[in-house]
């Protein structure tokens, strides 16, 4: 199985219904160390790319991941929306019309160039790098040793899941979290878990 548009646009639409589902712990999330606006932000973004993603033809997954980066930016008004919006853009740019997992594994490393090229994050910082980076070295360990696409996103959301864990104890150096300083420590990040959510909801729609 590879990566097409069908499962490009599967991913959005799961993406979206995650969002929404997980929109109150994403918003407590960023009570605690921001300004609790990070549920709403990704709510209100996602809803606009499925609404452009229903008005598109696309003629690849690219397109699809490419307008729903450019949408992104444009309707998030928050840190999280220029972040995302570009890493999709950059996702979809480096993507074949049918992506094999290696390809795919490729395209999402893009994804987080695009992310640490805007935000200047290092792994450590507290942010969404925290859940890509390992994401993205367990989507591409699986696809070089042979796993399928399904193998592939289920051991990338299970390390951005543990990555989006491994924030609580970091004390924030980038965004509006870094402002608290040393009170930064002992909370999980906001981006880091909703970067969870994002993997999670690919395992989903590649598993089927
Ligand atoms: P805002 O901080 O503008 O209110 P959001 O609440 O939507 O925006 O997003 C906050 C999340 O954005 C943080 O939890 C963090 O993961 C992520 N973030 C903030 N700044 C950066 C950055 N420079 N690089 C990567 N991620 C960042
Ligand atoms: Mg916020």
């Amino acid at each position: 199985m590879d990566f097409d548009t069908t499962l490009a646009e599967a991913w959005i639409r799961a993406i979206a219904a995650a969002v929404d589902q997980e929109q109150t712990r994403l918003t407590e999330l960023d009570s605690a160390i921001g300004d609790g606006d990070h549920g709403s932000n990704l709510r209100r973004g996602f809803t606009a790319a499925l609404t452009a993603l229903d008005g598109l033809r696309p003629d690849g997954p690219g397109a699809v991941l490419g307008k729903t980066g450019t949408t992104l930016v444009s309707k998030v008004g928050g840190a999280s929306g220029p972040l995302y919006g570009k890493a999709f853009r950059a996702v979809g740019a480096a993507l074949p019309e049918a992506a094999a997992p290696a390809a795919l594994a490729e395209a999402l490393a893009s994804g987080l160039d695009a992310v640490r090229a805007l935000g200047k994050a290092d792994p450590g910082d507290k942010t969404i790098v925290d859940a890509w980076t390992p994401a993205v070295a367990a989507f591409r360990h699986a696809a070089a040793t042979g796993a399928d696409l399904p193998e592939a996103a289920a051991a990338a959301a299970e390390a951005a899941e543990q990555g989006a864990r491994d924030t609580v104890p970091l004390r924030a150096r980038k965004g509006r979290a870094s402002y608290l300083g040393e009170r930064s420590i002992g909370h999980q990040d906001p981006g880091a878990t909703s970067t969870a959510l994002i993997f999670r909801a690919l395992a989903e729609v590649t598993a089927g």
